[in-house]
């Protein structure tokens, strides 16, 4: 038996509960279900488990709209955002729907049945679980769970320690007292040192080039101030919106003047380091801010870490990594008993799940995002894919408000296919515009946007909650199919 359901999610990390929510909320008379590959609700928030792993935008955006976080800090550490995901499932009595274990392989459409037939491995027993679906709608984020990007060192296997990927922490792993080295510079690394730091002999943060940094404090003060006098959920609200408003201001801001902020950042920094330190070779990026993620540094943990020698900074190119360390172009060798590669992620869109529309093989990596939740010419299927430039779950709930308007859309006119026609006149962009390494090895694997509206990604959220709320689900792209079958 092949078990039917109205909205299959895929994923049940921040997104897909957060998804759940509102179909639950918005849709009550849709059944659906959440597919989980792993044994955990969470997603990111439940995988990574290095020291120190955190949230590097505010809890107040990246938490979601219709749940205020309470949480103390406004820069939350990962289990903590793991429960909150977890209570919100519960809450809401999600948790029943999602069925854990179930890693989705394959999905075929047909347009005769106007539906998805979707197949899961169980991850215990192997065996393969099909249900079909109306409507499918993928939170699987946006890198691959399997594998971490992990460039290969030369000398990796002459390395007489132990070589460790972020993605991958493990357990057993004591460094208290040992010598670390990290490579990378991006949000993970920032993390890292500075954790690892208050025990490890010394750690030391290996760079081919500088990142914009920027301190903050992990509490608000405004927001604490606020939340003792206001109930929860204005106080949630009203913090949510300055943080929106102040992170599209200064994104704005450095887009227009990129030299002014520039200095900004790099003044801002020198100011949290020992007089004298060279900020030029390690902390002055050769791009322009927001070319690439900004990475925050809460409460200058690792700016503090470097002024007490406990970490440094080292740029340069990596030559070879020998028995005791890392080799740089230099000649230089660094010293460490543990290898760190916090070298990224490996972007991945939709899982890799084979994709078939009515017997064809469809690569949606191919395809043109429409509103940057669903595909030229693929019906019934939406994804979500956060902001590059701000939380992730802003966008995550406007995608979930969206899809629900969208469904209630059919619902009312009996259409039971939805599907926003491509048009070949629209010129391709790739779909993230950052400079980043990993986004740049990314870009056959990921979709495309359009130059223009509605296939144009803004990465802005007070134009897209214009569009996603209030824009026509009727808007001359969109088409709706399958009245006829439902009036017989
Ligand atoms: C270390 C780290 C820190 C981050 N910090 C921030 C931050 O501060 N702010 C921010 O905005 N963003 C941040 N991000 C981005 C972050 O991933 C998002 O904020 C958010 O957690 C994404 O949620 P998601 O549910 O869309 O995806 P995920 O959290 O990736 O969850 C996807 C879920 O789908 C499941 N899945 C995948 N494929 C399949 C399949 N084939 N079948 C069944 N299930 C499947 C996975 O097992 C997983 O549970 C961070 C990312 C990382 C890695």
């Amino acid at each position: 038996m092949v078990e039917h359901i109205d909205v299959l999610i895929v994923g049940a990390g921040l997104s897909g509960v957060g998804a759940a929510h509102h179909l639950r909320a918005w849709c009550p008379e849709l059944n659906y279900s959440i597919l989980e590959a792993r044994d955990a609700i969470g997603g990111t928030w439940d995988l990574f488990r290095y020291p120190g792993v955190r949230s590097d935008s505010d809890m107040y955006t990246l938490g979601y709209g219709f749940r205020p976080w309470t949480g103390a800090e406004a820069i939350a550490q990962g289990p903590a955002i793991r429960d909150y995901v977890r209570e919100t499932a519960r809450e809401g009595g999600i948790e029943a729907r999602i069925r854990t274990g179930h890693r989705v392989k394959r999905a075929s459409w047909s347009t005769a049945d106007a539906r998805w037939t979707v197949e899961a491995e169980r991850t215990d027993t192997g065996e393969l679980v099909g249900f079909t679906c109306n409507f499918l709608h993928m939170c699987s984020g946006y890198y691959d769970y399997a594998a971490g990007h992990s460039p290969e060192f030369a000398g990796a296997e002459a390395f007489a320690g132990r070589i460790v990927h972020p993605q991958f922490w493990p357990d057993d792993l004591a460094y208290e007292g040992k010598r670390v080295a990290v490579i990378g510079s991006g949000a993970t690394a920032v993390t890292l040192v500075p954790a690892m730091a208050r025990t490890a002999a010394h750690v030391a943060m290996m760079q081919r080039s500088p990142t914009y940094m920027v301190s903050r404090p992990s509490r608000d003060a405004f927001a604490d101030r606020l939340r003792r006098h206001a109930p929860a959920r204005i106080a949630y609200k009203i913090v949510r919106w300055r943080n929106v408003l102040l992170q599209m201001f200064f994104f704005a801001l450095a887009r227009r003047r990129p030299a002014a902020m520039k200095r900004r950042f790099i003044d801002g920094v020198r100011g949290l380091l020992p007089p004298g330190y060279d900020v030029e070779t390690h902390f002055t990026p050769r791009y322009d801010p927001w070319d690439q993620r900004l990475c925050l540094v809460p409460d200058a943990d690792l700016f503090e870490a470097i002024g007490a020698g406990r970490a440094s900074v080292v740029t340069g190119e990596i030559d070879r990594f020998v028995a005791d360390g890392i080799r740089l172009a230099s000649g230089e060798t660094i010293a460490a008993d543990i290898i760190v590669t916090a070298t990224g992620l490996k972007l991945q869109l939709l899982s890799g799940i084979e994709f078939t529309i009515d017997g064809e093989a469809r690569d949606l990596s191919r395809a043109m995002s429409y509103k940057g939740m669903m595909f030229g010419d693929v019906p019934n299927l939406s994804y979500t894919f956060g902001y590059t430039n701000a939380s992730w779950t802003l966008k995550a709930d406007l995608v979930a408000g969206y899809l629900c308007r969208l469904l209630d859309h059919m619902r009312r006119s009996g259409a039971q296919i939805a599907i926003p026609r491509g048009d070949a006149s629209v010129a391709e962009a790739p779909l993230l515009e950052f400079t980043s390494g990993y986004v740049q090895r990314a870009r056959d694997v990921l979709p495309k946007q359009g130059t223009t509206k509605p296939w144009k990604l803004h990465q802005n959220y007070a134009l897209d909650l214009a569009n996603f709320k209030f824009g026509r689900v009727e808007d001359g792209v969109m088409e709706f199919a399958g009245r006829k079958r439902r009036a017989r």
